[in-house]
This record gives structure tokens, C-alpha cells and sequence, in this order.
């Protein structure tokens, strides 16, 4: 097979011009070495497949059925297995201090965000601030900018993971006053301890990129942190495919900015 001397030696040279005569050996920094001891080890149930959501939680092996008792009963809830054992314990922790958590949302697959997804950008279902997000934002990006306010492009969203829910209220308002504040505030000093970090936090200097404060959605940290990581090594952009507006997130660098965009004490 000629043509493989060109090609090997054409790799040869690429590998040694790359690496050059200049290369010196590198020292590892006293930082590198502690990000070195802390590398996070993935479990192998989470796949770039699992990471965007291509998947039935109802089927899924490490999925539950949430108990009712424990939600709104607007729908069955599924969760990853872990996530519902440690916020039962923390709902429960949270019923003997008079405080009620419930269950308003939790796993949604890639379809189940799909619709959402396509509803908002066609139009057919109105986005946050009352519009139709196709006759007002006629631009693509614009438009899934605007739609990114508060819904995650299929593929995206950590509700696919089994680790994230959405808790009592959709609105900040609620959590900010009355019997809403005195939830969010157990939250805030108690969830930490059950493994629960809220992601979407108001937005600042720590937190320049992503989606709008949540006070209602809070994530299981400790699988949760393994998919961040999973998406920060191997998700790309280009793999977030396969709805309408998809084009736009190579534009508005989906991964980087929506998926990593968190709450930083939520990587810990
Ligand atoms: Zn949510």
C-alpha cells in the first residue's frame, strides 16, 4: 500500500513540526497539580447521548417514578435514582421545619425540550414577555437569544440529567417574600448539606453568561457536577442538532455560555 509512506510520513513530520525543536519540557504548576487531584471521575452511565437527553426516563434503568405525594400531580415525575433518594430526605428534613418542597418539574428528555423548544420558536406557544417569538424576533439569533431568557435549547438542558427540578413557583417574585422566602431561604441553608445547589443565579460578575436567576430550579450536585464536567471535556455546539433554530448554536456558543454558565458553587 504506496500510498500509506506519504501519508505516515506526512503524520511524522506534522507530529515533530508541531512539537517542534522549540518544545521545551514542561513543570507542572503547584495550581495544575491541584486541578490534577481533583480531576472528576464520570460515571459510565453518562454518555454524550445521556449528557443531551436522547433518552426515555421512564425506560431508563437509573431513573424513578417520582411519589405524587412529593410533587403537584400535574404529571408522572421521573428523576435519577440518587437524586430522588437525597431530595426525599431533604423534603422530609424540610416538613419537620414546617417548610413544603414540591415537585413542579423534573426529568424532561430531548423531545419532551423539543417542544417546548419549537413551540416558542414558531410561535405557537408565547415566550415569557407575552410575544410571539417568530413574527417579533424575524432574526434567528435574536430569537433563540430571546427564547434562552428561560428555556434551554433540546440537548441542552439539565433537566435531561435525572439531577434537576424545578420547586413550588416558576416566578422569583414568590420566593422573594411571605412563605416564599422562608422556602427558599431553608433551601439556601439547607440544601447544600442534602448535595442541592441552585445553578441559575442572578446574574453578575461571577455569573456573566446564561440563563436568568431561578429561585425555583436546583440541581443534585453530586451527579450533576460529573455532566458539567462531561459537557466542559466533549460537548460541542455542533452536537447540540436536530430542532429548528439549531443553526444558532454554534452562533451564540450554546455550550460554553447556557451549559457552563452556572453558578459557580454549583462546580464544587
Ligand atoms: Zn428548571
Amino acid at each position: 500500500m504506496n500510498w500509506l509512506i506519504p501519508s505516515l510520513c506526512l503524520f511524522v513530520f506534522a507530529s515533530f513540526s508541531c512539537t517542534g525543536p522549540s518544545a521545551k519540557p514542561t513543570e507542572t504548576t503547584p495550581e495544575q497539580e491541584e486541578i490534577a487531584e481533583d480531576i472528576i471521575e464520570i460515571d459510565t452511565t453518562f454518555t454524550l447521548d445521556y449528557l443531551r437527553g436522547y433518552f426515555q426516563p421512564s425506560k431508563h434503568h437509573a431513573f424513578v417514578k417520582v411519589d405524587p405525594a412529593y410533587t403537584d400531580g400535574a404529571r408522572v415525575y421521573y428523576l435519577h435514582r440518587e437524586t430522588w433518594e437525597a431530595f426525599k430526605n431533604m423534603a422530609d428534613s424540610a416538613a419537620t421545619d414546617g417548610i413544603k418542597l414540591v415537585i413542579r418539574s423534573a426529568a424532561r428528555n430531548f423531545e419532551h425540550q423539543k417542544s417546548i423548544w419549537e413551540g416558542k420558536w414558531t410561535g405557537s406557544r408565547l415566550i415569557e414577555e407575552g410575544a410571539n417569538a417568530a413574527e417579533k424576533y424575524p432574526d434567528p439569533k435574536t430569537r433563540a437569544l430571546r427564547i434562552l431568557l428561560y428555556s434551554s435549547m433540546p440537548g441542552t438542558s439539565r433537566h435531561h440529567w435525572g439531577t434537576d427540578l424545578d420547586l413550588n413557583n416558576f416566578t422569583n417574585e414568590f420566593f422573594k417574600q411571605g412563605k416564599g422566602a422562608e422556602i427558599y431561604q431553608w433551601l439556601v441553608t439547607n440544601g447544600p448539606s442534602f448535595g442541592f445547589c441552585q445553578p441559575y443565579t442572578a446574574k453578575g460578575p461571577d455569573r456573566p453568561h446564561g440563563y436568568e436567576e431561578e429561585r425555583w430550579h436546583w440541581s443534585y450536585i453530586p451527579l450533576a457536577r460529573q455532566l458539567t464536567e462531561l459537557a466542559r471535556r466533549n460537548l460541542t455546539d455542533e452536537a447540540i442538532n436536530g430542532f429548528q433554530g439549531a443553526e444558532t448554536a454554534p452562533q451564540i456558543g450554546v455550550v460554553e455560555k447556557y451549559v457552563l454558565g452556572i453558578n459557580k458553587e454549583c462546580l464544587k
